[in-house]
């Protein structure tokens, strides 16, 4: 039977369905969790929405249910459905809590599912999503389409990516007629910015580091400047993605001091592979968007002069 009919063959089955999504999740994370809520929710299921981390980003609180979403563990679970998590231990649990189908778009996808649909060439895990829901006939509500749609935003950098094609558009444009508002969404998304985010920016850009012939920029992110700036985690999202919009860059990455290691962000613009190098350190990702945590190492400059062999390699 086709991958499509089989996902929905198991969510008809199941009474008590769990949506969850990778730790520190993103908009296609959550947007992808949140938009089969509504769905399951009116076939008379028992939905729980899980993250396992808490708080979760209030960018997204605009997401319909964002509410809903919990780090408690249902006592039941029938069927587990994971969304845009390219590995197991990123889903923050313990063990496999049911049978489990894996949703996602990222090529370093460890294919831990009972059924794995992972599309790489998928502009974000939302596409997917919105593929199953047509398979199956089922319609698209307001607030499906607005997860949906605001998912495609945030992982395309608003329609701006190598995987951005007429499929997305036409993607889009459905997601639009059914009710997802592009000019709603780019304001909640885009026009909320907070202040600490600015002053940490402003900080940050003041590491950039140029290395092979400008190809590679590092920029860093210290515990210190977050106290200052009274910055938070989610301040320092986009931070990776303006260092590469340097003429000459072509990966930039960004170091930031968390309590478990140095989190390492990588983005590239036209040709390197960085999800080869995020794999390389125990993480994965995108090719031209990954990341890895390197635990228990603090020192910048180590990490740093380790990446710049790495990349090297791939500018
Ligand atoms: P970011 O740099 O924004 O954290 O992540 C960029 C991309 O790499 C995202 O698609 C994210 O899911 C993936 N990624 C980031 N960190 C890790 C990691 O530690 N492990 C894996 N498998 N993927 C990661
Ligand atoms: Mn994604």
């Amino acid at each position: 039977m086709d991958i499509y009919k089989q996902i929905w063959k198991e969510i008809e089955k199941a009474d008590n369905i769990m949506l969850i999504a990778h730790i520190n999740p993103d908009g296609d994370a959550l947007g992808s969790s949140l938009s089969l809520y509504p769905v399951l929710k009116k076939m008379g299921k028992k939905v729980t929405v899980f993250n396992a981390t808490k708080p979760l980003p209030q960018y997204l609180d605009f997401l319909p249910n964002f509410n809903k979403v919990t780090n408690n563990l249902p006592k039941k679970i029938d069927l587990t459905i994971s969304f845009d998590c390219g590995s197991f231990d990123r889903l923050g649990l313990e063990e496999k809590p049911s049978f489990l189908i894996n949703i996602d778009h990222h090529v370093s996808n460890t294919k831990y599912g009972d059924i794995n649909l992972i599309e790489p060439d998928y502009a974000s895990t939302s596409q997917v999503v919105y593929d199953i829901l047509k398979a199956n006939g089922i319609e698209i509500d307001k607030d499906s389409a607005l997860c949906i749609y605001t998912a495609l935003v945030t992982d395309t950098g608003s329609f701006q990516y190598e995987s951005v094609n007429d499929r997305v558009f036409e993607c889009a444009a459905d997601l639009v007629r059914c009710g997802a508002e592009p000019d709603y969404v780019a304001k909640m998304l885009f026009q909320r910015d907070r202040l600490s985010r600015l002053r940490l920016l402003a900080k940050a850009y003041e590491t950039i580091e140029l290395c092979c012939d400008g190809k590679v920029a590092f920029v860093e992110v210290t515990k210190e400047m977050m106290e200052i700036t009274g910055a938070i985690k989610d301040d320092t999202d986009t931070i990776v993605n303006s260092v590469r919009a340097l003429a000459p860059v072509e990966v930039a990455c960004m170091l930031r001091e968390d309590d478990e290691g140095i989190k390492v962000s990588l983005r590239s613009k036209n040709y390197a592979d960085v999800s080869k190098v995020a794999v390389k350190h125990g993480g994965g990702g995108h090719i031209r968007a990954a990341g890895a945590t390197i635990r228990d190492e603090f020192d910048f400059e180590k990490v740093k002069n380790i990446l710049k062999e790495d990349l090297k390699e791939i500018v």
